[in-house]
Order: structure tokens, then sequence, then C-alpha cells
């Protein structure tokens, strides 16, 4: 399905296309700081269907749990993550697969995981969340 993204500040905006099906949860490390989260919730999208339409993304490169040089996207002015790639050429050429943020997307709430990796580091309460007290607002 069309997605429409943006970064907090708007700076960033674009398109692309992901499947909610395909929505996974990553307790990896690198993802708990990096979001400053329990975890993050990621949808892959092929390159081809990215389509920046305002700003300019800056690149974050690192070496993920995996051993793989990863490039991360995000907005240099609000700090939004945008997505994360393999490095460009490492794949010989091969399309690479976007791993979309879900919560910067508009349609976010069609997006539920179907899947979790990286449990081996996931915080221990996180499936204790639905027991929780809550409120609608702040
Ligand atoms: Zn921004
Ligand atoms: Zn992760």
């Amino acid at each position: 399905m069309r997605v429409h993204g943006s970064c907090h500040c708007e700076h960033i905006t674009f398109i692309s296309e992901a499947e909610p099906e395909r929505t996974v949860v990553c307790h990896c490390r690198d993802c708990q700081i990096m979001s400053g989260s329990p975890y993050r919730s990621i949808v892959p999208s092929d390159e081809r269907a990215f389509e920046l339409l305002s700003g300019e993304l800056t690149i974050y490169h690192k070496v993920g749990d995996s051993g793989n040089a990863r490039e991360l996207a995000f907005c240099n002015r609000c700090g939004s993550h945008i997505y994360a790639t393999s490095k460009a050429g490492s794949d010989g050429g091969a399309v690479r697969s976007f791993g979309l943020r879900t919560g910067v997307l508009a349609e976010a709430a069609e997006f539920a995981p179907m899947f979790q990796v990286w449990c081996d580091s996931r915080l221990p309460w996180v499936s204790e969340f639905n027991a929780l007290p809550g409120k609608p607002r702040q």
C-alpha cells in the first residue's frame, strides 16, 4: 500500500510502498539506543518505491549486530529516524530494502507488528504493557 512519511519538523517528507503484514518489532540493542525506546517497529520497503518529496536525509553509518554495514537515514533538524538499509553498493547492485520506521508514517496505525526479531535482547517487561493502567493522553 502507499504510505506517506514525515519527520517531526516536516523538513523530510516522502512516499513509499509497504505492506502492513511485513511489520516487525526489533529488540536489538542498537534499536533500543537509537530510538531511545524499548524496541523499534519497522516495515521493509523497496528502495525503488521510496520517493523523497522534501528535505535532505542525513546518513549515519554503523555496523549492525549482524556484522553488516548499515546506513541509517534521519532528519538532521529534528532527529527523527526515517529508515535503515544496507550500505550502498554492498549487495552487488541489488535493489536495497529500506526498513522504514513505522512511527513516521501517517498510516502507522495500520502497521501492527507481525513478528519480533533480536528477542535475545528484548527487555524482560515489554510483554506486560497491556496489563498497565493507561489514559488517553498525557
Ligand atoms: Zn525533521
Ligand atoms: Zn534493531
